[in-house]
C-alpha cells in the first residue's frame, strides 16, 4: 500500500512516504535550533513550529514520491508517546488529511515505529522484514527504553527504560556543565575523540547487583549527569583546568557501558540473538563502536538502521502503518487522540 506517514512526537516535523517497504520520501523540518537558547525542547515552541511546518513539509514530500496526494491509500501518524501539544498537531493534521481525502487512518505509536525504520532503505532500495524476534535498543533525547520485539504488529513488549533522564538528555545536561551548546550529543561526541575514555570512572546507574532485581533492564542518568558535575565543579573551585576531553570520554564510555551492556543482557537472557539500535544518540561514534565489538563477541547480529531513519522521521510510521495494514488490522476510527504516555505494548491505537 501507498501509505503517507506523519510524526510530531518531539521537535522533528516528519512526513514519510512509502509503498509498502519502500521508501519513496522521507522529509524533516527540525526546531532544534529554536531550543538551542533554552538547552532542550520546549513543548509549547516545538507545538508552534510544527503547525508552521506542516503543510510546506508535506508539499516536499508529496513532491519527493512524484505521486499525488490522492494516490496514497492511508494515512499515518504518530498518536504518542511524546510531547502532548505536539502530537496533537500531527494527529490532527492526519484527521484532516483522511477525511478530505476520504482514506483509512492508522494511528500508531512512536516507539515501535522506530523498530520498523528497519524495513526501510534510506536510498530507496527494496526494503526487506525486520529479522524477528529482536532486542531493540532505542535511545534519544526523549526515550531510553529496551524492547523485545516478537512481531513489529502485534508483540512488543517493554523490558526496561530509564527511570530518569533519557541518555539524550544526559548528553544534552552534560554538555551544558562542560560549556558546549546545545544538542550536546554531537558536541561531546566531538570533544571525546581527544580524550582518554578510563580517566575518569563515573558510575554506571542501576548495574549493581542490589540494583539489578529490580531494573535489571532499566537505566538512571541522572546520577551520573550529577557526579560529573560534582568532579567539575571540585577541579574549578579547586582553580584547576578542566580537563573537557577526558571528562566527554568518560562521561560518554559510562552511558554506552550501560547501554550496551543491559541491551546485551537481555539478549543472552532471552535467547535473541539479535539487536537492533534506533533513535537520536545512534549517531554517537562511540556506541557504534562498542556496539559492534560486543555483540560480534557474543554472536548477536547487529542492525542499524540509518542515521535518517534513526532520529525521528515519518517514513517509519509510514512503514510501520503498510504493515498493520498487510496484516489485516483494521483502520483506527477518527475518535482516537494524542496519547502522550502511550504504552509500548499499544502498537496501533484503533479508537
Ligand atoms: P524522541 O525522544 O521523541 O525520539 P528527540 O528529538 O529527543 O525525540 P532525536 O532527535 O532522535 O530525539 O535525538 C536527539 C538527541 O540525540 C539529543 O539529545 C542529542 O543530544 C542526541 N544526540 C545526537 N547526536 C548524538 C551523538 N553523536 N552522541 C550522543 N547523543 C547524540
Ligand atoms: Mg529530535
Ligand atoms: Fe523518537
Amino acid at each position: 500500500p501507498l501509505v503517507l506517514g506523519i510524526e510530531t512526537s518531539c521537535d522533528e516535523t516528519g512526513i514519510g512516504i512509502v509503498r509498502g517497504d519502500t521508501l519513496l520520501a522521507n522529509t524533516i523540518a527540525s526546531s532544534m535550533e529554536e531550543h538551542a537558547r533554552y538547552g532542550g525542547v520546549v513543548p509549547e515552541v516545538a507545538a508552534r513550529a510544527h503547525l508552521e511546518a506542516l503543510t510546506p513539509t508535506l508539499r516536499t514530500a508529496v513532491a519527493d514520491a512524484g505521486i499525488e496526494l490522492a494516490d496514497i491509500d492511508a494515512v499515518a501518524v504518530t498518536s504518542g508517546p511524546g510531547l502532548s501539544g505536539a502530537l496533537m498537531v500531527g494527529v490532527g493534521a492526519a484527521k484532516a488529511l483522511a477525511v478530505s481525502l476520504g482514506k483509512p487512518i492508522y494511528a500508531v505509536n512512536h516507539l515501535v515505529g522506530h523498530v520498523g525504520a528497519d524495513l526501510l532503505d534510506a536510498h530507496g532500495g527494496p526494503g526487506h522484514p525486520v529479522e524477528l524476534p529482536t532486542i531493540a535498543l532505542l535511545v534519544s533525547g526523549g526515550h531510553t527504553s529496551l524492547l523485545l520485539v516478537r512481531d513489529l504488529v502485534s508483540d512488543v513488549e517493554l523490558l526496561g527504560e530509564t527511570i530518569d533522564d533519557a541518555a539524550g538528555e544526559a548528553f544534552d545536561k552534560v554538555a551544558r556543565v562542560l560549556g558546549l551548546p546545545y544538542p550536546g550529543g554531537p558536541q561531546i561526541d566531538r570533544v571525546a575523540a581527544g580524550g582518554d575514555p578510563r580517566a575518569i570512572r563515573f558510575p554506571r546507574g542501576l548495574t549493581k547487583p542490589k540494583d539489578l532485581d529490580a531494573h535489571r533492564y532499566d537505566f538512571s542518568f541522572s546520577g551520573l549527569k550529577t557526579a560529573v558535575a560534582r568532579w567539575v565543579e571540585q577541579r574549578q573551585d579547586a582553580g584547576e583546568p578542566v580537563p573537557v576531553a577526558d571528562v566527554a570520554a568518560s562521561f560518554r564510555e559510562a552511558v554506552v557501558d550501560v547501554l550496551l551492556t543491559k541491551a546485551l543482557a537481555a539478549c543472552r537472557d532471552y535467547d535473541v540473538p539479535r539487536l537492533l539500535l534506533g533513535g537520536g544518540v545512534v549517531a554517537n561514534a562511540r556506541i557504534r563502536e562498542v556496539a559492534v565489538e560486543r555483540t560480534e563477541a557474543a554472536g548477536v547480529a547487529l542492525r542499524i538502521p540509518a542515521l535518517s531513519l534513526c532520529t525521528d522521521n515519518g517514513a517509519m510510521i509510514a512503514a510501520l502503518a503498510a504493515q498493520l495494514i498487510r496484516a489485516g488490522h483494521e483502520p483506527s476510527t477518527l475518535g482516537f487522540s494524542a496519547d502522550s504516555t502511550l504504552p509500548v505494548t499499544e502498537i496501533q491505537v484503533t479508537r
